[in-house]
């Protein structure tokens, strides 16, 4: 059957190898949390945009229809005052009735209509519905009265802003049309004037924030109005601005610019009138347009940004404290593995690698061999030394014998007291044999005195069993065989080796 780990262990696997794993895993994600949110806060600031760009050209659109209905009402007058004013019949009529038949009462007495004129073709007012006798003035030097005689085609005329000669230099824009002779040659203009303060009043209701802006022109950049007002519009054109122009040159009806006067940077909507040559332009500042965005994305930002801080805090704490637990762990593995005097391989651990070993050769049918060594009369050497240098001399004598061990499967152990015991897997009683000489060899070149002892240095006993004989049927028969070989050395005289095998025969 195939084993299968669960992602979460195999995630603890990652771990433990890879303790930062831990922040940089968050780092990525806390990456990605903020990619995810700077996404969402740019939409948001787009999506802001577009309202403005949209509630602005709604704005333009109903100032559009305002000013085309004043514009057409005052156009149904001037054609039916142009058509009566040649009348003969109408004209013979007394004042009071003459007016009623010349003028629209809708428009005459709307408080935005400045008067009413007919100007014959000299320019004179021969008909004015402010006065039933006409005021005098002469008008053949207005822009539309040149443009009317000049041309019978223009039909409805709307000029420029000028100050009235009737009304105290009222602001006004005038509204005229041609009025012809039965032949077709000119007679004069009706014109009518309608007051600037209808389109600052118009203008002035509408709430833009406080770095909007409303205008209206006429095509080629003459202005009408602007609101809020910044010096008079008499005489103004935006011509020249960079917005109007970018709006001239490229058709394009909404895009960002900064205000000419005020430097303001804001949303210029435009839109052209249907029916007359007119322009109106919205335009919305960009700290109105933003500022509750900006508002809610700074507290967004703080908290995400706090979050994100503390996530990588908390995931290198995190990650601390993993690498803290993982080198208590490893070293209390360690610990209970070797043997806290002389650092070798524990009793525990023998019997572990005696076990796994004995197994492995079972499967090779490669020969393995063990050593077991005991220190001659080290009883002796503790009475005549003391106890700690029995142990100093104990540590040394372990050290000599780790030191003739080299293999990576090789293991040194202590057994107990001032006994050790070395498992050399895939070794034969030759290769036993070397290893216990060099054993002998490395503990006499320690030079430990030993006077209790018949050799007069500290030496070792070795007994050596390999398997493969057949009375060796387990890792126990192994140990007991090299335990009776150690015996028969200690007979032997001390300081010396016997293997197994050569006992037995
Ligand atoms: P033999 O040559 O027959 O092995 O004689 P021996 O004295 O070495 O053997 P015996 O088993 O009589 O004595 C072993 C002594 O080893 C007993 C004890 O005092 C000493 N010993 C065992 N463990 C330690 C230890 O950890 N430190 C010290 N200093 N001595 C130990
Ligand atoms: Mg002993
Ligand atoms: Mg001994």
């Amino acid at each position: 059957m195939l084993y299968r780990r669960s992602p979460f262990s195999q995630l603890r696997a990652i771990l433990l190898r890879h303790p930062s794993a831990i922040i940089t895993g968050t780092v990525l994600l806390t990456v990605i949390m903020l990619a995810l949110f700077a996404t969402v806060i740019m939409q948001a600031r787009t999506a802001a945009a577009d309202r403005a760009a949209e509630t602005s050209a709604n704005l333009a659109l109903v100032i559009e229809r305002d000013v085309t209905r004043t514009f057409q009402y005052t156009d149904l007058s001037l054609q039916a005052f142009s058509q009566r004013v040649l009348d003969p019949e109408i004209m013979r009529m007394p004042t009071y009735y003459r007016h009623q038949a010349l003028f629209d009462r809708a428009t005459t007495t709307g408080k935005y209509l400045g008067a009413m004129l007919y100007v014959n073709e000299h320019g004179k007012i021969v008909e004015d519905s402010g006065a039933g006798q006409p005021r005098s003035g002469a008008f053949d030097d207005r822009s539309w009265f040149q443009a009317h005689k000049d041309n019978p085609n223009v039909g409805l005329y709307i000029s420029a802003p000028f100050y009235s000669r009737l009304r105290g230099d009222d602001p006004s824009l005038g509204l005229s049309r041609r009025v012809n002779h039965a032949d077709g040659s000119f007679a004069g203009v009706v014109v009518a004037a309608i007051r600037l303060e209808y389109f600052r009043h118009l203008m002035s209701g509408i709430e833009l924030g406080a770095h909007g802006s409303v205008a209206l022109m006429r095509p080629d950049g003459t202005l009408v109005m602007r609101f809020p007002a910044n010096g008079s519009v008499i005489g103004r054109s935006l011509k020249g601005t960079d917005n109007f122009d970018h709006f001239a040159a490229t058709g394009e009806k909404t895009f960002f610019g900064s205000g000419g006067t005020d430097g303001e940077r804001r949303l210029y909507v435009f839109r052209k009138f249907a029916e007359f040559p007119m322009l109106v332009r919205v335009a919305p500042g960009v700290k109105d347009i933003y500022a509750s965005w900006q508002r809610h994305s700074l507290y967004i930002a703080i908290f995400v940004l706090l979050l994100a801080g503390a996530l990588v805090t908390m995931a290198v704490f995190l990650s601390l404290e993993f690498r803290h637990r993982l080198k208590i762990e490893t070293d209390l593995r360690l610990l209970s593995r070797t043997d806290s005097l002389t650092g070798l391989n524990n009793r525990r651990t023998l019997d572990g690698s005696l076990k796994y070993e004995w197994n492995r050769m079972k499967r090779s049918k490669r020969p393995m061999s063990v050593l077991f060594i005991d220190i001659d009369r080290f009883k002796m050497f503790n009475d005549t030394y003391g106890h700690q240098a029995g142990d100093d001399a104990l540590t040394a004598v372990a050290q000599a014998i780790a030191g003739c061990v080299q293999r990576p499967s090789d293991t040194a152990a202590r057994f107990g007291g001032e006994e050790f015991v070395v498992i050399l897997p895939e070794t034969g009683a030759t290769g036993a044999l070397s290893i216990a000489t060099a054993v002998h060899q490395a503990v006499r070149a320690l030079q430990i005195e030993h006077a209790g002892s018949e050799h007069r240095t500290m030496t070792v006993s070795i007994g050596v069993a390999t398997s493969g004989d057949m009375a060796i049927v387990s890792a126990d028969d192994l140990m007991h065989a090299a335990d009776k070989a150690l015996y028969s050395a200690k007979q032997a005289g001390r300081n010396t080796t016997v293997v197994a095998a050569d006992e037995e025969k």
